[in-house]
């Protein structure tokens, strides 16, 4: 979180640039740039999980928006004026409180960085904060199997001072006295303005929901919530992927109306590319590889139309959304650029933040339909073909930099008994208990797949046989002690694994037999056990010794 604190105090002195610009000259033009200004400011705080900040620039952006209209004289009234003027300096000083916090923050930080194989997940921090730890024994220890350390304190208990400035805390509120609890809430939202605050043990009434809500909880949990749900809902909370920047292909003849667009979607962390001539459309979809194309109407020797059809006619460029941005108000002429392969239509001269809006939504979701494509849909992990894929390219790029790579097959045991004797939902639950475990556990940069049913394949970069067989042997321990609930009981499950190395083995293909092989053997052996592949002394012996 700390790389976004640059671009927060930037775009905060943006925002307030913007507003002084519009108070020494109150023009309609100038209020358009701060409504941008704060639009864009607002998406910045969402996209990096500010969220308490996110709270203050939300309300402040329905404030702008809604004077955001061509009947809105300006300068807008007084009592307006004062209004967005205090919260955009209340914005501001909750930024400048929360940068103060993270620089003290990261002075202190001087103990050395954990160890390779663990990932940066386990270093935030998680808090219980209530009124008996015995209450929560069930959560804390099950949260431990997936590698999270929660510490407890009681509500009399003062905050530490080096509690890290992006915390995940767990309220449980059920001691507190009605109307206090809503004000420890508040109180918390303002301290942590960037951590997530999950409120348990809450009634599950309308109104008090609202209220936790309301107070600054991002997540309720009603009492009475089973164990199993609480940990689901903090292992998918705490992993937030970062989001790679949206990219926008711009096909404008017109360089000013160009530029203007390029402008106003950077201000958004859009990233864009731009071309003045639809022949090279093609081109520029394979190099920039854009989420989206903003089409002009109208170009010399190419209508926008034109040029869509074209795009359609190439299989990968199917589905990607082609929105177009045009003077024209024929809605017949509109409706017949739909229906050839386009999105939506804009008329210019379009509103900057509705345009925002309308491709950020496009962009989402065909993202979304992209992930479903590369993506196992019960574990979210990479599919077969993408995770082969994938383990290919890290392989490549492993030998190119003379390093080695532990390539594992991990398989659960027995796992036809356990849809045998609770059913296969209960089933599904325990293939996405090992997927969670495992992303906790491994790196960004570490390849992980469901290669199959309740099969894993994954590739660990830099790691040699004896690092890998430690981490995923862990894995296989922690793996084990997990309760999968039943009936109002719980199960436990086990799982055996197999590790080939490069370069000890050379192809992709190899790896993956090698280490099938050897988790083979560990289920010969008895399963709960991870095996590693052993190369044999001379080539013409079968592959592998058993
Ligand atoms: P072993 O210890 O030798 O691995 O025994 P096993 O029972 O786990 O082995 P096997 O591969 O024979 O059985 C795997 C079972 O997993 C068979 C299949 O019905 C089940 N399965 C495959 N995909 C899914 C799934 O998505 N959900 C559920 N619940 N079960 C699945
Ligand atoms: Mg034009
Ligand atoms: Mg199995
Ligand atoms: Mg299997």
């Amino acid at each position: 979180m700390f790389f976004a604190s640059t671009e927060l105090s930037q775009k905060s002195q943006t925002l307030l640039a913007d507003w002084q610009r519009y108070q020494s000259a109150p023009s309609f033009e100038n209020f358009v740039e701060l409504a941008v200004s704060i639009n864009s400011f607002t998406e910045f705080l969402i996209d990096k999980g500010f969220t308490a900040l996110h709270h203050a620039s939300h309300e402040l952006e329905q404030v702008a928006l809604s004077l955001f209209s061509v009947e809105v004289q300006h300068p807008i009234p007084q009592a307006a004026s004062d209004d967005l003027n205090e919260r955009i300096l209340a914005l501001i000083q909750m930024i400048e409180n929360y940068m103060a916090a993270s620089a003290n923050l990261a002075e202190r930080r001087t103990e050395p960085q954990p160890d390779v194989v663990l990932d940066t997940h386990q270093t935030r921090c998680l808090w219980l904060i209530g009124h008996k730890p015995e209450v929560w024994q069930d959560l804390l220890t099950q949260l431990g199997y997936f590698g999270k350390k929660i510490k407890f304190l009681t509500w009399d208990d003062a905050l530490p001072t080096d509690i890290n400035s992006d915390p995940l805390l767990l309220l449980d509120i059920s001691s507190l006295p009605e109307g206090e609890w809503q004000n420890r809430i508040k109180a918390l939202r303002q301290q942590f303005s960037v951590g997530q605050l999950i409120c348990l043990a809450i009634r599950s009434d309308f109104e008090q929901l609202q209220q936790a809500l309301r107070s600054g909880c991002d997540w309720c949990m009603p009492e009475g919530t089973p164990t199993h749900t609480i940990v689901a809902q903090i292992l998918e909370m705490d992993d937030r992927q970062e989001q790679e920047a949206f990219r926008v292909l711009i096909v404008e003849d017109s360089m000013t109306a160009s530029v203007f667009i390029q402008r106003t979607l950077e201000e958004s962390q859009i990233s864009t590319h731009a071309i003045q001539d639809p022949s090279q459309v093609l081109n520029a979809l394979k190099q920039f590889n854009p989420d989206l194309i903003l089409m002009d109407m109208y170009m010399p020797n190419c209508t926008g139309v034109e040029a869509a059809r074209v795009i359609r006619q190439h299989n990968e460029f199917l589905s990607i959304p082609i929105v177009y941005l045009s003077g024209e108000t024929n809605i017949a002429l509109q409706v017949d650029a739909m229906r050839l392969g386009g999105d939506h239509f804009l008329t210019k001269p379009f509103n900057p933040i509705f345009l925002n809006a309308i491709i950020k939504s496009k962009i989402e979701r065909y993202r979304a339909l992209r992930r479903s494509m590369y993506h196992d849909s019960l574990t979210g992990l990479l599919n077969h073909t993408s995770g082969k894929n994938t383990l290919d390219t890290l392989l490549y790029s492993v030998a190119h930099d003379k390093g080695d790579l532990a390539v594992v097959m991990l398989d659960i045991d027995n796992f036809k008994q356990v849809n045998d004797n609770y059913g296969h939902p209960v089933g599904d639950q325990v293939i996405r208990s090992l997927s969670w475990l495992l992303k906790q556990r491994l790196r960004k940069h570490d390849v992980l797949c469901r290669y199959g049913g309740e099969e894993f394949l994954i590739g660990l970069p830099h790691t040699s046989a004896h690092q890998a067989f430690n981490i995923i042997d862990r894995i296989r321990q922690d793996f084990a002690q997990i309760r999968h609930p039943y009936n109002g009981s719980y199960f436990c499950t086990t799982a055996s694994g197999g590790i080939s190395t490069y370069p000890t083995i050379q192809s992709g293909d190899e790896l993956i037999t090698a280490a099938d092989d050897a988790l083979y053997k560990a289920k010969r052996g008895g399963r709960n056990r991870i095996e590693l592949a052993v190369k044999p002394a001379s080539s013409q012996d079968s592959l592998f010794k058993a």
